[in-house]
C-alpha cells in the first residue's frame, strides 16, 4: 500500500517521474497553518507550495539519512545531508502517521533499500479518490461511497415498521387525491355553476364540497403525521441502540486512535439525521413524487396540448440539477465536517477544562474555536450560497411554465377551445407542479445529510474488532490461574515497538510486581493479559489456552481490574461495587467492603450505601475511590488479579488501609500489580523489572537488591527522591 493523496493541479504539472508519496501537511515553515505538500519520487524528494512552487528539492543522493523529530502536537520530517539538516515538513500529529511512514520511505530510497510499505495506521487524512480530507476517526469518504447501497442499508432500517409506513403511505396517497380535488371543483364551479340558471342550492353544495375536501385533507395530514412521529421516535431508538452497542463491541484500540468526544455527538446527531431522512425524508420525497404523477395526470386529462405547455421547462429544472447536484452535495459535506470539528474542539475543551483553566488557556482555547468558527461559517455560506443562487434560477424556469400557460390558455379561452374554468384549474395544477420544488432543497438536505451519517455509523458498525472472538472459543468456567507469555512483541504504532520479546511464567497464585521507568510498557504488558489488544507476535495463555482462543466473555470473568484512575458512574455505591455482578446480595456488598476497608468511611457518608456517587453525586476522595474499586474486584472475586499503582497519592494512614485490603483481595490469586512506590511492591513473590519494553531483570526485593542491577538503582533513585522531599517538608 502506498500512500498518494491527489496533488493540487499546479504541482502535479511540475511533478516529475512516478511519485511514490504524496501527501499534505498542515504547519508552513514558520510553525503557522498553512499547506504544504511533500512529494517523493525515486530520485527526488520535493517540497511544494499549494501553487506550484517549489520550496525544498532534494536529490536522494544527497540525502544520508531521514527521520522524525516529535514535538508536542506534531513533528517535522529532517532529512539530513552533507551540508547538513534540512527540514522538509510540518505537521500537526493527526498526521504523524503518514509523515512517520515518508521518513521511512526516504531513508529506504537514500539507503537504496527495499520500499516500505505502509500500513493502516500511516495511512492519509485524505481520500486518495477525490482528495477531500477526511473527517477525524474515519477512512471512508462520504463522496465516493456507493450511495445506493447506503441507502438499501438505510432503508432496511425501516422494514420493522412496514405496517405503519404503509397506513402513514396510504393516508398521504388520500391527502394527494384530496389536494387534486378543489382545483376541479373551482373548475365546475366556474364553469356550470355560476350560470344565471343555476341560482338555487348548487353553489352552496359545491362549496360544501370544497370545505369537505380541505377538512379531509387536514386529518389526512393529522393521522399521517401522528403515525410519522411514532414511527420516527421508535426508529431513532432503534439506531440509537445500534450505534451505542457497536461502539460497545469495539476494542480499545478503536479508541486510541480517535477522540472519544466526537461519539457522544454522534450517537444523536448521527441517528437523528438518519431518522429524518426515513420518516420525514422518504415520506416527503414519496409524497411529492406521488403528487407530481397525479397533477401531471390531471392536467394531461383537462387539456394535453396546454400539459405540453406546463411541462416545457421540466427537461431543463432536471438537467441543470444534475450538473449541480455533485457541488452541491460536496459542499454540504465540507459543511458538515467543519461542524464536526467544531464539535469535537468543544468536548475537548470542556472534557479538559481543568487544565485549560490551570494553564490560563482560556485565550489559546477561544482562538482555536475561533478558527474553526471561521471555517464553519465559510463553509455555511458556500453551501447554504449556492441553494440561494440556484433556487431563485429553478423558480424562474418553473414560473416560465406558467406564463406559457397564461398565454396560450388564455388564447385558447379567447378562441373558444378550452372553457375558463379549465384554465384556473391547470394554473392551480401548475402550482402544485411545481411545489415539489419547493421540497427539493429540503430532500437535498436531508438526504445528503443522512448518507454522510449513515456513512459514519456504518463504518463503525462495520468495523472489526481488534480482538476479535475465536470462531470456536474455548469457555473456561474455572481457572487455575498459570499465565504464561512466550517471546511476546507489541506497539501500538506498527514502527514502534513497546514490548520486546517478553518471557515470562507466572504460577498460579503468585504476586509479580512490576516495575519500571515511566513508559517502560508496563501498562503495556497489563493490556496484553486483559487482552485489550493482541500481542503483534508471541503467544499469551491461561493455564495452558491461548488467550485468543478462550472466550472474551469468560476470560473478562476472570480476570479482575483495580486501575489507577478509580471511574465511579453515576449511581449508588452499592451499585458502583457491584458493577461487575449486578445480581451481589447486600450481605455480600458489605462483606466486600470490609474487606477493602470501606465500609466504615461509608456508614459515616449521608446515605451510607445508597449515597449517590460520580458524576452527580458526592465526591469522594481519591483513597476512598480506590477503595471503593477494591471492594468492586472483591465482589467479582476473579482469578487472575490486576492492580495498577492502586496506591498513588495518598496519604499514609489511607495508604495503610489500602495495602491492607489489597493483601487481603491478592491472596490465592495470580496478581501483576504496577506501583510507583516500590516500597509497596516488597510483598510480591517476584518482581519483573522492564526497561524499554523488555524485561532486564527477575528475582525478590532482596534478591534483586543484592544483584545491585536496574532494581537497586531505581530503589536508590527513589530513596533519594524521598530524603529531598523529606528536607523540602
Ligand atoms: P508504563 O506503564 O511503563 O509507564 P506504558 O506501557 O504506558 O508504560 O507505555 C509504554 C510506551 O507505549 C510509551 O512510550 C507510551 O508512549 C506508549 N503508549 C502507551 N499507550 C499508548 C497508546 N494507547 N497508543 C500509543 N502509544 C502508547
Amino acid at each position: 500500500m502506498s500512500i498518494l493523496e491527489k496533488l493540487p493541479q499546479a504541482i502535479e504539472a511540475k511533478v516529475q517521474g512516478k511519485p511514490l508519496f504524496t501527501a499534505m501537511a498542515d504547519v508552513d515553515e514558520k510553525g503557522q497553518s498553512g499547506e504544504r505538500w511533500l512529494v517523493v519520487t525515486e530520485n527526488a524528494v520535493t517540497v511544494y507550495q499549494t501553487d506550484g512552487e517549489s520550496l525544498t528539492k532534494l536529490g536522494v543522493e544527497e540525502i544520508t539519512e531521514c527521520r522524525v523529530v516529535s514535538a508536542i502536537g506534531g513533528g517535522t520530517v529532517i532529512a539530513d545531508t552533507m551540508k547538513g539538516p534540512v527540514a522538509l515538513v510540518r505537521y500537526t500529529s493527526s498526521f504523524a502517521g503518514k509523515f512517520g511512514f515518508a521518513s521511512k520511505l526516504i531513508k529506504a530510497l537514500s539507503g537504496k533499500e527495499d520500499i516500505p510499505a505502509a500500513s493502516v495506521k500511516d495511512l492519509p487524512r485524505r481520500c486518495t479518490q477525490c482528495g477531500t480530507p477526511l473527517l477525524e476517526g474515519t477512512q471512508i469518504c462520504s463522496i465516493c461511497t456507493d450511495k445506493g447501497k447506503v441507502a438499501a442499508r438505510l432503508l432496511s432500517y425501516a422494514k420493522p415498521y412496514r405496517v405503519q409506513m404503509t397506513a402513514a403511505a396510504v393516508m398521504m396517497i388520500l391527502a394527494t387525491l384530496m389536494e387534486l380535488v378543489p382545483p376541479y371543483l373551482t373548475k365546475v364551479i366556474v364553469d356550470d355553476v355560476l350560470q344565471p340558471k343555476n341560482i338555487g342550492l348548487a353553489l352552496l353544495w359545491f362549496v360544501l364540497g370544497l370545505a369537505g375536501a380541505r377538512v379531509m385533507l387536514s386529518l389526512m395530514q393529522t393521522l399521517r403525521g401522528y403515525v410519522g412521529v411514532w414511527v420516527g421516535g421508535k426508529l431513532m431508538g432503534d439506531i440509537r441502540k445500534d450505534i451505542y452497542s457497536s461502539l460497545m463491541r469495539l476494542s480499545l484500540g478503536f479508541f486510541d486512535r480517535r477522540q472519544t468526544s466526537q461519539f457522544i455527538g454522534r450517537v444523536n446527531s448521527d441517528a437523528e439525521a438518519m431518522r429524518q431522512f426515513l420518516t420525514d425524508g422518504v415520506m416527503w420525497i414519496s409524497g411529492q413524487v406521488l403528487m407530481l404523477a397525479a397533477v401531471i395526470t390531471m392536467m394531461v386529462s383537462l387539456d394535453w396540448k396546454l400539459a405540453i405547455y406546463a411541462l416545457l421547462p421540466t427537461p431543463l429544472i432536471v438537467f441543470t440539477s444534475m450538473i449541480i447536484w455533485p457541488t452541491i452535495r460536496s459542499r454540504w459535506y465540507r459543511h458538515w465536517r467543519a461542524i464536526n470539528r467544531l464539535n469535537m474542539l468543544v468536548g475537548d475543551a470542556l472534557q479538559g477544562i481543568r487544565v485549560v483553566k490551570a494553564f490560563g488557556q482560556e485565550p489559546t482555547e477561544m482562538s482555536r474555536y475561533g478558527d474553526a468558527n471561521k471555517e464553519l461559517v465559510v463553509q455555511n455560506i458556500r453551501a447554504d450560497g449556492m441553494w440561494q443562487g440556484v433556487f431563485p434560477l429553478f423558480a424562474l424556469i418553473s414560473t416560465s411554465g406558467a406564463i406559457l400557460v397564461w398565454y396560450f390558455g388564455g388564447w385558447m379561452v379567447l378562441r373558444d377551445q378550452i372553457s375558463l374554468g379549465t384554465l384556473m384549474a391547470f394554473s392551480a395544477y401548475l402550482g402544485m407542479l411545481f411545489g415539489p420544488l419547493q421540497w427539493f432543497s429540503q430532500a437535498l438536505n436531508w438526504t445528503s445529510r443522512a448518507m454522510a451519517a449513515a456513512d459514519r455509523v456504518f463504518e463503525i458498525m462495520d468495523t472489526p474488532s481488534d480482538v476479535p472472538d475465536d470462531l470456536e472459543p474455548v469457555s473456561m468456567d474455572w481457572v487455575e490461574g498459570r499465565v504464561v507469555l512466550n517471546q511476546v512483541s507489541y506497539g501500538y504504532e506498527a514502527h514502534h515497538p513497546v514490548l520486546k520479546n517478553i518471557d515470562l511464567n507466572v504460577a498460579p497464585g503468585e504476586m509479580i510486581g512490576l516495575v519500571g521507568h515511566s513508559g517502560a510498557g508496563k501498562s503495556t504488558l497489563i493490556n496484553m493479559i486483559c487482552r485489550f489488544y493482541d500481542p503483534n507476535q508471541g503467544t499469551i495463555t491461561i493455564d495452558g489456552v491461548p488467550l485468543k482462543k478462550i472466550k472474551q466473555e469468560d476470560l473478562r470473568k476472570k480476570i479482575g481490574v483495580v486501575l489507577q484512575e478509580t471511574f465511579l458512574f453515576d449511581g449508588t455505591i452499592t451499585e458502583n461495587i457491584a458493577y461487575s455482578k449486578p445480581d451481589a446480595t447486600p450481605e455480600e456488598i458489605m462483606r466486600a467492603a470490609k474487606i477493602a476497608n470501606a465500609h466504615d468511611f461509608i456508614v459515616r457518608l449521608p446515605d451510607g450505601y445508597d449515597t449517590k456517587v460520580g458524576e452527580r453525586g458526592h465526591r469522594l476522595s481519591g483513597g476512598e475511590k480506590q477503595r471503593i474499586a477494591i471492594a468492586r474486584a472483591i465482589v467479582h472475586d476473579p482469578r487472575i488479579l490486576i492492580l495498577d499503582e492502586a496506591t498513588a497519592s495518598v496519604d499514609t494512614d489511607t495508604e495503610r488501609q489500602i495495602q491492607e485490603a489489597i493483601s487481603r483481595l491478592v491472596k490465592g490469586r495470580t496478581t501483576f500489580a504496577i506501583a510507583h512506590r516500590l516500597s509497596t511492591l516488597r510483598n510480591a513473590d517476584r518482581l519483573v523489572v522492564l526497561d524499554k519494553g523488555q524485561i532486564v531483570e527477575i528475582g525478590t526485593h532482596e534478591q534483586l537488591l543484592d544483584k545491585q542491577g536496574a532494581y537497586f538503582k531505581l530503589v536508590e533513585a527513589q530513596r533519594e527522591l524521598s530524603k529531598i522531599k523529606g528536607v523540602q517538608s
